[in-house]
């Protein structure tokens, strides 16, 4: 089979991962959380390293690392990507990622508009500030991370505010993307509705 690639985007919790997750199951594609690269690089740099020489030497054993889930690192993750040479030290991995036979999904912020500009398929996935970062939340919490509920949407609409007004690869998106709102969605819902969207493009 030649390269079939599923590009998804949106917002920091909106539900991109779990349903991408769920998307390269059903499909056997082989899945790609972008998010990982900016994290591990933003990890690297609160350690003190240089992020554009972090981006550069990044291999696949640093998505690997244990603690790349943590707030902090969000928001260190979202700090370098504002930066153009970071961004573009890592197109190329993902291109790869993107072209490899049998298929590949790849979840971020600009897959659609700049990373695989001719994916088969786009979703622009989302929901309010307010419902993500109650998910977000509860994630946290029940790792016993000590977050409170207002500092999470806090994070989030900061996240938000860097990621869609930075001058390169905001997030928004690409005009020939399907908007999936999970605001009132449960996750197999959503997920029928990405698979009927693929099931349609692919047809
Ligand atoms: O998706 P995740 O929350 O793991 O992403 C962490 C941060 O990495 C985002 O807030 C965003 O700033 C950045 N990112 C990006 N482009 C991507 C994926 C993530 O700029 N394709």
């Amino acid at each position: 089979m030649t390269a079939f690639t599923i590009a998804i985007d949106g917002p920091a919790a909106a539900g991109k991962g779990t349903l991408s997750k769920a998307v390269a199951a059903h499909f056997g594609f082989a899945h790609l959380d972008t998010g990982l690269l900016y994290r591990a690089v933003g990890a690297k740099t609160l350690l003190g390293v240089e992020p554009i020489e972090a981006a550069r030497a990044l291999t696949a054993e640093d998505l690997e690392v244990e603690g790349l889930r943590t707030p902090d690192v969000a928001q260190a993750a979202s700090r370098v990507a504002v930066i153009a040479d970071v961004r573009s030290a890592l197109v190329d991995f993902q291109r790869a990622f993107a072209m490899r036979a049998g298929g590949a999904v790849l979840d971020g912020r600009d897959i659609g508009t700049v990373i695989c500009p001719d994916a088969k398929v786009k979703l622009f996935v989302t929901a309010s500030a307010e419902v993500r970062a109650e998910r977000r939340y509860l994630e946290l919490s029940a790792k016993g991370d000590p977050s409170t509920r207002a500092q999470v949407l806090a994070d989030v609409q900061a996240r938000d505010a860097r990621d869609m007004g930075r001058a390169e690869a905001p997030l928004k998106p690409a005009e020939d993307a399907v908007l999936i709102d999970t605001s009132d969605l449960s996750i197999e819902a959503a997920v029928a509705k990405a698979i009927a969207e693929i099931n349609a493009k692919a047809g």
